[in-house]
C-alpha cells in the first residue's frame, strides 16, 4: 500500500508554520508496511483543494489529511473530500454530544458553527479526539482511503497512534516494532565500526544508525506477523548491542539525554547545579524542564565572560590565560567553584 500525506492550511504555504504532521506520520508509516510515495501541501480553497485531492487519489492507495477540520467556513477539508468520493455529511449524535461535554469541561461556550464538526461522511468510521472538538474520520471508497485528521499536532499525533497504527496492522496483518538505542560520547562511524559485523548479519530485527544532534541513536526494528512476538528478536540484539558500546549507551527507551540524567538525580537524591559558559544555561533550561527536578536542582550560574569566571567561581586567571575559556582545564574549575558555591 503507498501513501499520499495531503497537509491543508494556508498557514503552511506561507511558510508561518512548519509542516512537521508530514513528517511525524511519514516516519511513523513504515510501521505498519505503508510506504510513502507523495507530501502535498494545499491551502483552504475549496477549488485547489479539489485537484490536490484528485491528484492525489489517482496515484495514492491511502491519502492522509491533515488540517481543516475546525468549525469555522475555512475548514473545508471533509466537505470537499464528501464531494469527491460522492457521499453525503451525516451527523453523529454521540459526536455532538462529546463536543459539548468538552466545551463544557474547558468551562467554554459552544457556538453554533461546533456543530458541523459533529457532521462526518457517510459510512466513515469514527477517530474520536479526546484532546479537541475535531473528531477523524476513515473514510474507504472504490479501493481507496481517506484518512482525515486535525492540524493541531497535539490532537493528531494521539488520533494516529490510537486509530490509525492499528487501522493498518488489521489491513496488513504485520508489524514493524521498533527499539531505539540512544549513544552519548562516541560519533556514528565509530559505533558503527563497533557493530558493523552485527549490522551485517542481522535480517530481522535490521539495524540502522541515525546521527542526531550531538549524539547517535540506533533503531533497532524487528517485522512480526499476526499475533507473533517481537520483544525477544529485539531483546538480543539490543543486548548485543549494548555489550559493545558499554557506557555509551544512555538509553533503550528512546528517552532524552536530560530525561535519563534528571530520573537519575532524582531516584538517587543527588543535588545538582550547573556552571555554563557558552552553553548560555542550556543545560539549566533542559534539566528544568523535566519533572520532579526541584527536588535535586539547585541553580546554575552562566558565567560566560572570564571576569565573571575569575570572580564568580574561582577560576584561576593562569588557567584561563593558558588553557582558554574552552578547555577541560577551565570546565573543572568552573564545575569545582559552582560546587563550593
Ligand atoms: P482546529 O480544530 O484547531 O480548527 P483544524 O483541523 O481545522 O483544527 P487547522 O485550523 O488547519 O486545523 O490548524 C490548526 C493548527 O494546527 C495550526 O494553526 C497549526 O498550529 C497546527 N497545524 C496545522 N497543520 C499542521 C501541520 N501540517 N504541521 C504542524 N502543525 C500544523
Amino acid at each position: 500500500m503507498n501513501a499520499e500525506i495531503v497537509a491543508i492550511g494556508t498557514e503552511l504555504l506561507l511558510g508561518q508554520i512548519v509542516n512537521t504532521n508530514a513528517q511525524y506520520i511519514s516516519q511513523r508509516l513504515p510501521e505498519v508496511g505503508v510506504n510513502v510515495y507523495f507530501h502535498s501541501v494545499v491551502g483552504d480553497n475549496p477549488e485547489r483543494l479539489k485537484r490536490c485531492l484528485s491528484i492525489a487519489m489517482e496515484r495514492s492507495d491511502v491519502i492522509i489529511t491533515t488540517g481543516g477540520l475546525g468549525p469555522t467556513n475555512d475548514d473545508i477539508t471533509k466537505e470537499t473530500i464528501a464531494r469527491l468520493l460522492g457521499k453525503e455529511l451525516v451527523l453523529h449524535e454521540d459526536i455532538l454530544e462529546e463536543i459539548k461535554v468538552f466545551f463544557k469541561r474547558h468551562n467554554r461556550e459552544m457556538t453554533q458553527n461546533n456543530i458541523k464538526q459533529a457532521y462526518l461522511p457517510e459510512g466513515s468510521i469514527v477517530i474520536r479526539n479526546r484532546n479537541g472538538t475535531a473528531p477523524g474520520c476513515i473514510a474507504e471508497s472504490n479501493g481507496k482511503v481517506f484518512i482525515l485528521l486535525p492540524g493541531p499536532p497535539s490532537e493528531m499525533r494521539p488520533m494516529f497512534e490510537e486509530s490509525v497504527l492499528p487501522y493498518f496492522m488489521e489491513k496488513s496483518g504485520h508489524l514493524l516494532v521498533s527499539r531505539y538505542i540512544r549513544i552519548f560520547g562516541i560519533g556514528e562511524s565509530q559505533v558503527e565500526n563497533r557493530i558493523i559485523d552485527i549490522i551485517e548479519s542481522q535480517t530481522n530485527p535490521t539495524i540502522a544508525p541515525y546521527a542526531k544532534e550531538g549524539e547517535v541513536m540506533l533503531r533497532v526494528t524487528a517485522r512480526c506477523g499476526r499475533g507473533e512476538e517481537p520483544g525477544k528478536l529485539l531483546d538480543s540484539v539490543v543486548d548485543k548491542i549494548r555489550e559493545r558500546l558499554g557506557d555509551a549507551v544512555y538509553s533503550i527507551e528512546n528517552e532524552e539525554l536530560e530525561e535519563v540524567v534528571a530520573n537519575l538525580l532524582i531516584y538517587n537524591n543527588i543535588t545538582i547545579s550547573i556552571a555554563e559558559s557558552c552553553t548560555g544555561g542550556l543545560i539549566s533550561k533542559k534539566l528544568t524542564d523535566m519533572a520532579g527536578i526541584s527536588k535535586v536542582f539547585e541553580g546554575s550560574v552562566i558565567s560566560y565572560s572570564n571576569d565573571l569566571k575569575i570572580n564568580m567561581l574561582g577560576v584561576n586567571k593562569d588557567t584561563l590565560e593558558r588553557y582558554g575559556a574552552v578547555s577541560s582545564q577551565t570546565a573543572i574549575e568552573m564545575a569545582n567553584g559552582i560546587r563550593d558555591i
